[in-house]
């Protein structure tokens, strides 16, 4: 289809699937002028029993967490948003991800809105070809391989007290977003930011795990982070298989002494770094645990590992 064509996919908005282009809101609503919009990101993967959403029951439950944290008044069941994922998913064929968002489209003059009804939106999409292919105007930036990382000193990733990291809100992305868009103008594909202690958090929209001399897996414990589904799902794999894995914090100089540093999120899977600040990390190249991570991640998200069957939902009944 060219790009020039509306996208033949429909959004469920409040209850009714509507055209793409229909699912919009005022550009003075609360949600786009504060920032306080609510979402969660997951994976749809094809698998023998058909489309299966991954790990549905815990990204609900995060998108709970962000919505208290931010303390939007959403008094939708769990099972009522769990049927209407499915029912999107079912409705936009081919989709490989499920973006479900909480906001506030009413137009506000103070922080606090006089009226604070949420709308809850859920798209069935494919990234890569429904959004990425169709920006035929502007150079979309490959999406590299291999990564090299920026690690951002001057900024901390979040404060904790202002904005609690585990909330899913888009006013967190904004700090990332300032330090990433300097990273790339300054030629880097990826930036990875310190908590407020100094020690290492997370990158913009991925958690990171480094292999260290003795071959365990380590990652930054939960606290200044969002804990990613895949983190999550990567360290239950990890621990399945037999690796040794080590939560806890981990000092930035930890990431230059590293055999293997990889960044993990439900778009970017398991993600090679193989630079940071300019420097090789380990050998200079995509190393064995994260490629045979990849491919279980992989195995798993498409059903052919049993002992991970029950973290997935299929969309027919
Ligand atoms: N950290 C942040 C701040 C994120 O936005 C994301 C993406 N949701 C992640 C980590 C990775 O989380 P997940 O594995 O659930 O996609």
């Amino acid at each position: 289809m060219p790009p020039s064509e509306p996208l033949e996919r429909r959004i469920w908005v409040d209850g009714r699937l509507v055209p793409w282009d229909g699912a919009t809101v005022h550009v003075l609503s609360h949600s786009h002028q504060r920032g306080s919009l609510v979402f969660d990101f997951m994976s749809v993967r094809e698998t023998a029993r058909g489309a299966a959403v991954f790990r549905l029951g815990d990204h609900l439950a995060r998108f709970r967490r962000s919505v208290e944290l931010v303390g939007l008044p959403l008094h939708a069941a769990e099972g009522e948003l769990r049927e209407a994922i499915r029912a999107t998913v079912r409705a936009n064929p081919g989709a490989t991800a499920v973006k479900i968002s909480a906001y506030l489209p009413s137009i506000e003059v103070d922080v606090v809105p006089a009226d604070d009804r949420v709308e809850v939106a859920i798209a069935a999409y494919d990234p890569e070809r429904d959004v990425l292919a169709r920006k035929t105007h502007v150079r979309v930036a490959p999406r590299r391989p291999e990564l090299r990382v920026r690690l951002d000193r001057q900024r901390v990733k979040v404060q904790p007290e202002a904005i609690p990291p585990q909330a899913k809100v888009a006013a967190n992305y904004l700090g990332p977003m300032i330090a990433k868009w300097e990273a790339r103008r300054a030629g880097f594909d990826e930036v990875l930011l310190l908590d407020a202690e100094g020690f290492v958090s997370e990158g913009p929209t991925t958690n990171v795990f480094l292999v260290d001399a003795e071959g365990a897996l380590r990652t930054p414990p939960a606290g200044s982070i969002l804990e990613g589904i895949t983190r999550g799902s990567l360290l239950a794999i990890a621990k399945h298989d037999g690796l040794a894995v080590r939560e806890g914090p981990v000092r930035p100089e930890a990431l230059f002494e590293a055999e293997e540093v990889f960044l993990t999120g439900t778009t970017a899977g398991v993600w090679p770094v193989v630079q940071i600040d300019g420097r090789p990390v380990g050998e200079g190249r995509p190393g064995p645990v994260a490629d045979r991570l990849r491919r279980r991640l992989d195995e798993v998200t498409h059903g052919r590992d049993p002992a991970f069957a029950h973290w997935l939902t299929w969309v027919e009944d």
